[in-house]
């Protein structure tokens, strides 16, 4: 472990810089330069082919359906889109690439000089985004015996099925004037961008699946300088909390470094689960990749009508539909923010298109799901019941089927893979009695409790509660209390 200085201590003498490169896998049908198919997993080695085993001979070609998703991302990120561009390729020597290269671009991507301005707690910070850019994924290593790294290893195994996956790049400029809440804006932006990924249908933008990577890279300089600090670049950020987390610790890093008079050394870190990070090897500089233009493909030349179609058909932007749906759902800001910390907006908003009202699609996401969710530690969209049968849920209740304590036990059911909520209900028994066998719940509970009867007909209307409780207990719950109350008043007249 590092010597540490406080946060608060580093960033009052200090203002942090951030930059920020996301890279993330298209969910495109075949991979960027041959007809593989192109998804997570598979048997080792059998999504494969002579272009992306780098077989001599062998010749790349574009796939048209990952340069529409870049651009489509690059509009989404307010940047220009080059008339005409070139892929570079990338030379290094390790296993994972069977080339020897990686396909990349280098001075000429695709999409430059965006921004995206994302919202902590209430300001809006604009970052700054540099390029966009195409490249392709390497194949997965496996050290086996050891730590799992290649240091130590007894051996490693290759799977290439990764090899050639279109992957984006998405590298901001350096981004200042965040000062403090450097490691929330960042946090936020990741966050945000994965929104827009989302939105654009373009990638599964799973942080677990590595299908989205952030580097976190951050420097310190003193505030009031014009010249930036030396960055560190940090690795192995895998999720939104560790983007914040690994930022943080950084910068108390880097801190006690400078305030103990030493220089921040430029290098890559990889950041720990423990919560901190670890030196790893220093960078390469650009030229010792030997960058130059890609000789086996041609160049990428969009023209300006489909540029202009693929802006015409952007889906809304994630924060404009989320405060339209605020709007039209008519929720507080709190409840909405509630929902984004919960990861339940889509799901809410697929529990109302399927015909819930959105009070009640948001009573059951937040409540009893999110609190399943937690209890199994699984995401919210993983926990084993649909927005359409939540809408189905309400919709029992709403007709007088369920209670809310019934439905939270349906809720149990569907998420314990019992069927469906109408098979749930039918299958435990759950369904609200009303009819004859209420009434003469509701006559023997009146019988039972004199006194009771007696302090209602003297006025003393809180009475009832014993009266409506004793009903229930009859029932074993399943009765609607609204009903009881009502049945119990007609009959004391
Ligand atoms: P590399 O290829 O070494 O990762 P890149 O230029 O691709 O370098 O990305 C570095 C990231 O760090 C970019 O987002 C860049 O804007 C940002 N950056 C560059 N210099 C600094 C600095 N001194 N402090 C903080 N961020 C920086
Ligand atoms: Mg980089
Ligand atoms: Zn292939």
């Amino acid at each position: 472990m590092s010597e540490l200085v406080s946060y608060d201590e580093a960033v009052a003498a200090f203002e942090p810089v951030l930059g920020l490169e996301v890279h993330t896998e298209l969910n495109t049908k075949t991979k960027m330069f041959c007809g593989c198919q192109n998804s997570f997993g598979g048997e080792p080695n059998t999504h494969t082919c002579p272009v992306c085993l780098g077989l001599p001979g062998s010749l790349p070609s574009v796939n048209a359906k990952a340069i529409e998703s870049a651009i489509r991302i690059g509009l989404a990120l307010n940047c220009s889109i080059a008339s005409w561009c070139r892929f570079a390729r990338k030379n290094y020597f390790y296993p994972d690439m069977a080339k020897d290269y990686q396909i990349s671009q280098y001075d000429e991507p695709l999409c430059f000089d965006g921004y995206l301005d994302v919202e902590v707690d209430g300001e809006t910070y604009r970052v700054p985004i540099e390029r966009a850019h195409m490249e392709e994924d390497a194949g997965k290593l496996t050290h086996v015996g050891g730590s799992g790294r290649i240091q130590g290893a007894d051996y490693s195994l290759v799977d290439y099925n990764r090899a050639g996956t279109p992957l984006i790049e998405i590298v901001t400029k350096p981004v200042r004037g965040v000062g403090a809440k450097a490691p929330q804006v960042a946090k936020a932006y990741v966050a945000a961008l994965r929104d827009i990924l989302r939105s654009l249908g373009v990638s599964d933008v799973r942080m677990e699946q590595a299908s989205l990577r952030c580097d976190a890279n951050v420097s310190l300089m003193p505030w009031g300088s014009d010249e930036l600090g030396t960055r560190t670049e940090t690795k192995n950020v895998n999720s939104l909390r560790t983007v914040e987390a690994a930022l943080t610790y950084e910068i108390r890093r880097q801190g006690a470094v400078l305030l103990s008079g030493g220089k921040v050394k430029q290098e890559t870190r990889h950041w720990n689960e423990n919560g901190y990070t670890l030196p790893g090897r220093s960078k390469e500089e650009a030229e010792d990749y030997r960058y130059f233009p890609e000789p086996d493909l041609v160049p990428v030349a969009p023209s300006r009508e489909w540029v202009d179609q693929l802006r015409a058909s952007l889906p809304e932007p994630p924060a404009q539909r989320r405060a339209r749906l605020q709007g039209e759902w008519g929720l507080t800001d709190l409840e909405m923010r509630d929902i984004l910390g919960a990861d339940a907006l889509e799901l809410i908003a697929a529990t109302v298109e399927a015909g819930a009202a959105p009070q009640a699609a948001r009573k059951w996401w937040l409540g009893e799901l999110n609190r399943l969710a937690k209890e199994a530690d699984v995401e919210l969209d993983a926990v084993g019941m649909s927005p359409v049968q939540v809408a189905e849920l309400q919709a029992l209740v709403d007709a007088g089927t369920l209670t809310d304590k019934l439905a939270r036990q349906v809720i149990e059911g569907v998420v314990a893979g019992e069927g469906t909520p109408a098979e749930v209900v039918e299958k435990r028994g759950l369904k609200v009695v009303g009819g004859s066998a209420l009434d003469d719940a509701v006559a023997a509970a009146l019988e039972a409790n004199p006194s009771a009867v007696e302090s209602i007909k003297a006025g003393r209307q809180q009475a009832i509660g014993a009266l409506i409780g004793a009903v229930m207990k009859s029932m074993k719950g399943q009765a609607d209390a609204g009903q009881v109350r009502q049945l119990i008043m007609e009959k004391l007249g």
